[in-house]
């Protein structure tokens, strides 16, 4: 079975495409998003979604989360004094997803199709497939966010022509892209994006905030009270969205400084995120050669597009409201289960042919005249940003010095002018017989397929010897034997069992709330606690239900004033 998987930086979530419509797959606990949250206790065992974001109240060290950030760099994440790259981390991740769909759909999941911010760039997307491999999962394809929000529209509403410009706010990255449904086509024109914005900033910048005006030093806390207060400003952030003034208050030290803020003032805080998120959008539009005007439906895709400030200054950009067709947080995985159908060649959907574009330039290195000498470092693009894929494309270059040995190509991504300021993806090498500079032509041919994974041939043209190569960055290069050795890591972890997950859910939640409680509350938790336990120990099934739903009750109460 083929499953879609939003791989977000906040939280994920799977669906599939089953009689006839795109449909979200509930996790474990019966909900539809899992958070992108790791975490590992010390005898090894993985909790991976709200357990883990639970537990990692009260073992913060022993927890991640926004590890997307971080795919396809070297990064490492110590948990419980084992170490992680981000890909592992989502690999976890996916394994989790997995096995919820395999059990809700009740058949093995082999295959998926996940989904990556479009800005993503070639290391993070192979970071990407190699998360889905370590999940034991087959990544058949890996699409675009954007993408799959606009096949969720387009599909979605009675598939009528249209110019769409997605605007994907998520927790860690910002794109914008224009697309066209027309007829049995969906192209996309134009991509443009920034990979260090989301909505985390906005909370971080709420962070900031509070603890400047409680005049605390961010260096002087500790990670568990930073957490907290990050917590706290999560919290209130979201509150925006149905109110225009919120108070935030946490303990530091014994002290709890109250702050009142108005969502106006909150706005004029955020005035240099906002313009961050300017940039791409009138970059996209200028790429795609479209007027504002020629644009039939703005979609607000990723959970940050919910908060007001930001909403607001989509309608100012656009002068008018942007039109609410799927529900943002969903409309990534239901559009990549759409894409799943439309895989399976399933007749229930329509045909379309998706043409999608490369978000970055891709170039080499190269020597130039500048009419007095020759200069080195400059850029020299071979695939254009925003060019239809699958694409290849050929430059042809030339020995530099007089008996040259080799020629080395740097394979570069990036708009700036000068090589050094664009992002080095690989460098691969080869002989060429010796002789006067400029004697030699070499032909260099980038493929960049329909994933976006770029492939790359040299070619010397005089002794027909060929080099090629499926890019990878040179430091974050693992070994095959590497990758088996983290796999086979990987499986030896203990996972929580599955149907233990809500009761430990509602025990990691006691823990954290009788921390966080005075002495009243902490003696209801802890008295709630120990009958839990009693019971769990019982391993009486339904029993334990009974027993789960009454602590849930107490937590509830204690931790929102609620009362069943
Ligand atoms: P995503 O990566 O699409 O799951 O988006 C996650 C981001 O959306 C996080 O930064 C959340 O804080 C943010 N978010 C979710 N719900 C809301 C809300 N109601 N108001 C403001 N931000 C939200």
């Amino acid at each position: 079975m083929l499953i879609g998987i939003d791989l977000g930086t906040t939280n994920s979530l799977a669906a599939c495409f089953r009689d006839g419509k795109a449909e979200i797959i509930p996790n474990r606990l019966g909900k539809h998003l899992t958070p992108s949250v790791v975490s590992v206790d010390p005898d090894g065992t993985v909790y991976v979604g709200e357990t883990a974001r639970e537990r990692g109240a009260l073992h913060p060290l022993e927890t991640a989360g926004v590890f997307k950030r971080s795919m396809g760099t070297e990064r490492e994440y110590v948990l419980s004094g084992r170490k992680f790259r981000a890909e592992e981390l989502s690999g976890l991740v996916l394994r989790s997803l997995k096995e919820d769909a395999e059990s809700y759909l009740g058949e093995p999941v082999t295959e998926a199709i996940i989904s990556v911010p479009a800005y993503f760039n070639d290391m993070q997307r192979k970071a990407t497939k190699r998360a889905g491999e370590l999940a034991g999962l087959k990544v058949s394809r890996i699409i675009n966010e954007p993408t799959a929000a606009a096949i969720a529209c387009g599909m979605g509403s009675r598939g009528e022509d249209a110019r769409y410009l997605v605007f994907d706010l998520g927790g860690g990255t910002f794109d914008v892209s224009i697309l066209e449904l027309y007829g049995p086509i969906m192209e996309v024109h134009a991509i443009a994006g920034d990979n260090f914005i989301g909505g985390e900033d906005f909370t971080q910048l709420l962070c900031n905030m509070y603890l400047e005006r409680a005049a605390v030093a961010p260096e002087s806390l500790d990670v568990r009270t930073m957490n907290e207060v990050y917590k706290m400003a999560e919290a209130c952030k979201c509150a925006f969205s149905e109110r225009n003034e919120v108070t935030m208050c946490c303990p530091i030290d014994g002290h709890a400084y109250e702050m009142k803020l108005t969502l106006a003032e909150y706005e004029k805080a955020c005035a240099g995120l906002l313009e961050k998120l300017r940039r791409p959008v009138e970059r996209s539009l200028r790429d795609a050669g479209v007027k504002l005007s020629e644009i039939d439906q703005i979609v607000l895709v990723g959970g940050a597009t919910r908060l007001p400030v930001v909403r607001r200054f989509v309608s100012k950009l656009f002068g008018r409201i942007p039109g609410f067709t799927v529900d943002p947080d969903e409309a990534v995985a239901l559009g990549a289960a759409l894409q799943c159908g439309m895989k399976a060649r399933d007749k229930e959907i329509r045909e379309v042919v998706l043409t999608d574009v490369c978000p970055f330039t891709l170039g080499t290195e190269v020597l130039v005249n500048n009419g007095l000498f020759d200069e080195s470092g400059h850029y020299l693009p071979i695939i254009e940003r925003n060019t239809v894929i699958p694409v290849s494309r050929t430059q042809t270059v030339y020995t530099a010095h007089d008996n040259q040995t080799r020629v080395n190509v740097k394979v570069l991504q990036g708009e700036s002018r000068m090589a050094y300021n664009n992002l080095l993806l690989g460098e691969l090498s080869v002989p060429v017989p010796v002789g006067p500079k400029g004697k030699e032509a070499v032909e260099i041919t980038y493929t960049y397929d329909i994933n976006s994974l770029l492939e790359v041939q040299i070619h010397v043209l005089s002794t027909g010897v060929r080099r090629k190569v499926i890019i990878q960055n040179e430091q974050n290069r693992i070994s095959e034997e590497e990758a088996a050795a983290r796999m086979e890591n990987l499986q030896y972890l203990k996972q929580n069992p599955r149907d233990d997950e809500a009761n430990r859910l509602q025990l990691l939640r006691g823990e954290r709330l009788y921390e966080e409680s005075t002495v009243n509350n902490r003696t209801v938790i802890d008295r709630a606690l120990m009958e839990f336990e009693r019971v769990l120990a019982g391993q009486d099934r339904t029993e334990i239900e009974r027993a789960r739903k009454r602590l849930t009750k107490t937590l509830d109460e204690i931790e929102f004033g609620v009362k069943h």
